[in-house]
């Protein structure tokens, strides 16, 4: 409106100056050698302004003819984005729906309107993944790890992958990659850990865990397996071990016998005793008793291991069967009928007194129908607690930090201690 105003306005004043030229007269001259032409100066100044509208008019138009091209390429991108964008939405629709085939022919549309970008070459190794291609995938994920802006995404799926296949010296390689394309980054620094848990580096599998993710057990039983693995520092990885888990026997054992071997005797029962205190167990008690020779010194050496953990199962066994090697019937006699009527009693129980009764009784009626009894009772008893595979319930003879028999780390557990102590070093 107020541009048609101002239109109307300046024709006005146009036609108004037009008039007041003609009323006043006067003619331009133009002289071209002996040429002359005059014309009014109304009609002069009207040539020029037409002349400069028609001007005008043609440069417009050649420019609008000279960008047709690029509005024309300009509008089929546009149109290519939008069915891309399209696409790709319905590629990861098709991936979560677990349509790995829609998924592939979505993002190979997608890919054709939008050319290789981080995100249609992550579908597309996410899709060729889904559908079991992996070599597919790991063309993608290779090329978007050539990329500045993809290289972290590329390197991560080709390090999954390379851990899937157990490929261990690529796995490294890619990790060490990846933790230089993204330093820091969380997700590296576990795949790292767990690289190192499946390489069965144990020390770098405890370096790289967390300190607030990696606690009590899981921890003692990482620096354990570290410290088996490497004397120059097993002395420190020991004692970290025992701080983790006070109630770990084989860190305790481990701690104690350095601690013998430097000098310290007396320190090291202390240690086994402090353990003993936690969660007894029967290779404390033996190492404990170990430089007892004598029958009756070894059940003094018992009552100061078992003196703050009295009434555990083991600490009753432990004394009821140094008590009967020492010749103290009387002394066994309660502590493993103490054992026996607390119903903690293992196998161990049973057979030891049968042994007892076989002290006591002799090769009499008696002392035959009190064994049968006790046989009886050991073969119904639950067996003694041992190590064992909590993954594939294969039983070992002493600790390690990994089962050799389904070759999962730190899932080999004291059956005897509490249930809650268990713990894996990995979830894998
Ligand atoms: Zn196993």
């Amino acid at each position: 409106m107020i541009r048609a105003i101002r239109l109307l306005i300046i024709l006005g004043l146009g036609v108004w100056a037009a008039l007041y030229l003609r009323e006043m007269g006067g003619i331009v001259e133009i002289t071209v050698g002996s040429t002359f032409i005059g014309i009014p100066v109304w009609l002069g100044l009207l040539a020029l302004v037409i002349g400069f509208v028609v001007l005008h008019s043609i440069l417009s138009a050649w420019k609008w003819l000279r960008g047709w091209p690029a509005r024309i390429r300009a509008r089929r991108q546009e149109r290519h984005r939008r069915e891309g964008d399209a696409a790709v939405t319905r590629a990861l629709v098709a991936l979560a729906a677990g349509t790995p085939d829609q998924a592939r022919l979505e993002i190979r549309r997608a890919r054709s309107m939008l050319g290789d970008t981080p995100h249609t070459l992550l579908l597309t190794a996410e899709a060729e993944r889904m559908a079991g291609r992996n070599d597919s995938a790991n063309e993608a994920f290779k090329l978007l790890a050539q990329r500045e802006d993809g290289k972290f995404l590329g390197l991560r799926g080709l390090l999954r992958d390379a851990m899937q296949r157990e490929d261990w010296p690529a796995a490294q390689r890619l990790a060490r990659e990846a933790e230089a394309a993204q330093p820091g980054a969380a997700w590296v620094r576990e795949e790292r850990a767990a690289l190192a848990l499946r390489t069965r580096d144990w020390k770098e599998a405890l370096a790289l865990s967390p300190p607030d993710q990696l606690t009590g057990h899981r921890r003692a039983a990482l620096a354990l397996a570290a410290a088996m693995q490497d004397p120059e520092t097993a002395s420190a990885l020991e004692k970290q071990a025992l701080a983790a888990d006070p109630g770990f026997a084989p860190a305790a054992l481990a701690v104690a016998r350095r601690q013998a071997a430097e000098g310290s005797p007396r320190r090291a029962k202390t240690t086994l005793q402090a353990t003993w205190k936690l969660a007894p167990h029967p290779d404390i008690a033996e190492a404990y008793l170990a430089d007892e020779v004598d029958a009756l010194g070894r059940v003094k050496a018992a009552e100061t291991l078992t003196h703050e953990n009295r009434t555990h199962p083991e600490s009753r066994l432990v004394l009821g069967r140094t008590a009967l090697a020492a010749g103290l019937t009387g002394r066994a006699r309660a502590e493993l009928e103490a054992l026996v009527n607390s119903g903690g009693a293992d196998r161990r129980a049973f057979l030891a007194m049968v042994d007892m009764d076989a002290v006591e009784l002799g090769d009499s009626a008696a002392g035959r129908s009190a064994e049968a009894k006790w046989l009886r009772a050991a073969a119904a008893a639950p067996p003694e607690p041992r190590w064992q595979c909590l993954s594939c319930g294969t039983t070992h003879r002493k600790w390690e930090p990994i089962c050799e028999e389904c070759g999962t780390p730190g899932r080999i557990e004291w059956t005897g201690s509490a249930p809650t102590r268990g713990g894996a070093l990995a979830t894998t």
